[in-house]
């Protein structure tokens, strides 16, 4: 139950984003980056989350202390999309990944991605901080895990949001457009300790 209102919170936070700031994003782009990130959304996002949070202890208690969770969330995310990131620009590996850098950079374009990518890379990003934590004991309060979701999710959506988002600091907009630099997201951590950060 608790993974159906974390995923209806996720597809809320995303489409409102969407409706927001996709507003002169030429048809045939809109059209392809929807298609994509409906289809990663309910064969991947949807399954995955119900079967984690299935099997997450799920808990009330330590709200406050699972505050303190949230840099962990953010920082693990970050490397672990870089790591997960970069090796798709190599030659062997971009085909996979092209369809992500096709079409005009909008908010319906955060979760177009192959289903490969988007269940490790994307997916995977926003649980492998949950997972450590988990495995170090110590469980996140079940409210700060809603909160992660609609942080992620923004995050990612103001990412894409071509300016149109006052937030929108344009990291991932150059990443889409030189394609050999900021290949983490938020933080960018992994890409200014290798130099990737533009
Ligand atoms: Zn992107
Ligand atoms: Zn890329």
């Amino acid at each position: 139950m608790e993974g159906l209102i974390l995923f209806f919170i996720h597809i809320i936070c995303y489409w409102a984003m969407v409706f927001l700031y996709d507003v002169d994003v030429p048809k045939t782009d809109f059209n392809n980056a929807v298609t994509s990130s409906l289809k990663n959304q309910i064969l991947y996002t949807l399954p995955s989350t119900i079967y984690f949070f299935n099997n997450y202890p799920i808990q009330y208690n330590n709200f406050l202390l699972s505050i303190g969770y949230l840099p962990v969330l953010i920082i693990t995310s970050d490397c672990y999309f870089y790591i997960t990131h970069r090796p798709l620009h190599t030659k062997w590996l971009y085909q996979l990944h092209k369809h992500h850098h096709t079409g005009k950079v909008c908010v319906a374009k955060s979760l177009d991605a192959n289903g490969l990518e988007h269940l490790f890379g994307n997916l995977g990003s926003f649980i492998i901080g949950i997972i450590l934590l988990w495995y170090a004991n110590h469980i996140i309060n079940i409210y700060i895990v809603g909160s992660w979701v609609a942080i992620a999710t923004i995050n990612t959506c103001i990412s894409h949001s071509n300016f149109q988002c006052q937030l929108d600091s344009g990291s991932h907009y150059l990443h889409h457009k030189y394609r050999q630099c900021n290949y983490g997201f938020g933080l960018y951590l992994m890409d200014r300790i290798t130099g990737t950060f533009k």
